[in-house]
């Protein structure tokens, strides 16, 4: 492990930049809300990056799947509970709630090429760092996934 400190905030720039051609090819906005100050965490940064990219593929895949022309991944950072937070909500159909607890499980897939272990490894590689990664439904329709880790504080 090549432990860092970084800002989270770098972690949504890179994922926006290597991520955004595909976002165009299938319609979808991207929108990025972030505080103004830095979020340092300590980890390996790739791990974290691979982490957003997964979440940020499947949220892609599960607009494509929809019929809807509005289509938002939005990726968001901020502080809660004294954590450092990464989410990624988009605008699919959302996670049946029966599901919610399986789809971190290795192998689980809804898809005809998935391979089912994306969740599994973020969800080893958040743990690894001390963080936790959950899924909820929005009100208004499709998913929202939440990295929490915790923030590191220079000096201490
Ligand atoms: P894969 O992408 O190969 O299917 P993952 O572990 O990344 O494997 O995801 C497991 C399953 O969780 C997906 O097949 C899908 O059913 C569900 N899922 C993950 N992210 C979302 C999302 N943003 N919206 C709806 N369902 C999702
Ligand atoms: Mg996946």
């Amino acid at each position: 492990i090549d432990w860092q400190e970084f800002d989270l905030n770098d972690v949504t720039s890179n994922a926006i930049s290597i991520i955004h051609g595909e976002a165009e090819r299938r319609g979808i906005t991207l929108k990025t809300k972030r505080p103004t100050t830095e979020l340092p965490v300590r980890a390996d940064k790739v791990h974290v990056q691979q982490v957003v990219l997964n979440l940020a593929t499947n949220a892609m895949d599960a607009m494509t799947e929809t019929g809807s022309d509005s289509r938002i991944l939005t990726l968001a950072t901020g502080v809660v509970k004294e954590k450092a937070e990464l989410c990624v909500a988009d605008t699919g159909n959302g996670i049946p709630q029966e599901r919610l607890s399986s789809i971190f499980e290795p192998f689980y897939t809804t898809k005809q090429a998935g391979t089912g272990l994306g969740l599994s490894i973020a969800r080893a590689i958040v743990e690894t760092y001390g963080g936790t990664i959950s899924a909820t439904n929005r009100p208004e329709g499709g998913a929202i996934f939440r990295v929490a880790l915790p923030l590191a504080r220079g000096g201490e």
